[in-house]
């Protein structure tokens, strides 16, 4: 019953260990707890909270454990701070924050974009090829919902540089033992490729293709808990963009994987036939990943 209710969005209801005891029965309420935290500067006269704190919510998503505290203390709704926890274990599910000790990260918050520096790092290193989920209609939470679901997976961390993580408007960097991971977005795509930690070391295919299978598993949760399926298609891009390490244009590079059979070493590539021709290494492009 409780599972029809929360179909029919009248309920917010998870049958899953550590959700399963409560029902959200008033999903107004709940989405105004979640407004109240993603509300803007102007709204918050009166909470008591440290400017850097602010700041640094406003710019990076992160935020500081006492500072929603306060934000929810000054809510008025008193009820909300005696939910905490169950509050957040539900926003957790449904991709809104990623729940930490001392602090939280609300992704749709985060307006960071990396610096040419960073760029730079990252297009030095040994690094898979670019697969690539293209869709019709990507909604951009989405990306945000799979960002935290990787957050929650054992073994993956995300990396600070000065105190600050790598968490960006359309990236995220994840270290996975000797890897780092970059998880990206653009209007129709997620992207993912997999570098070295070390410069010019190669990567071990199988680690890739494990990567891989996590990413897809948590990618096809998101997209499942949705009544009408947003299918995805497969595939990677002919050729590196030199001018961006990540959420690089599909339009014009995409091959998509039941376009690339073969295991061709030197084939002219199929969307460069006349124009810009170039040979791509279909063995090379496709032994990272499962298709
Ligand atoms: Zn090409």
């Amino acid at each position: 019953m409780l599972r029809f209710y929360h179909d029919a969005g009248k309920v917010l209801y998870f049958n899953e260990t550590g959700l399963k005891q409560s029902v959200i029965i008033d999903v107004q309420w709940f989405v105004d707890v979640f407004k109240h935290v993603i509300t803007d500067t102007l709204h918050v006269d009166g909470i008591i909270g440290s400017s850097g704190d602010w700041y640094e919510y406003y710019e990076t998503g992160n935020l500081k454990d006492t500072l929603l505290e306060n934000i929810w203390a000054d809510s008025k709704k008193t009820d909300t701070l005696c939910h905490k926890q169950t509050i957040l274990d539900f926003m957790q599910r449904l991709g809104l924050v990623a729940v930490g000790k001392e602090s939280h990260y609300v992704p749709c918050m985060n307006r960071k974009e990396m610096n040419d520096n960073q760029k730079n790092i990252l297009q030095s290193k040994s690094k898979s090829s670019l697969l690539v989920y293209r869709f019709k209609v990507l909604p951009f939470f989405f990306f945000f919902r799979l960002v935290v679901a990787c957050m929650q997976e054992k073994g993956w961390t995300v990396p600070k540089s000065e105190g600050i993580s790598y968490l960006y408007k359309n990236m995220a960097l994840f270290a996975f033992g000797q890897y780092n991971i970059i998880l990206s977005v653009t209007a129709d795509s997620i992207q993912l490729q997999v570098l070295h930690a070390q410069d010019e070391q190669s990567l071990d295919e199988r680690k890739t293709r494990q990567i891989q299978g996590t990413v897809e598993t948590h990618l096809n949760a998101i997209i499942g808990t949705f009544h009408k399926k947003l299918m995805f298609v497969r595939g990677i891009r002919c050729q590196e963009d030199k001018s961006t390490p990540f959420a690089m244009k599909i339009e014009g590079y995409f091959l998509e994987e039941k376009d690339i059979q073969s295991e061709d070493q030197n084939e002219i590539c199929p969307q460069h036939r006349l124009e810009n021709k170039h040979k791509i290494n279909l063995y090379e492009l496709k032994k990272y990943w499962v298709f």
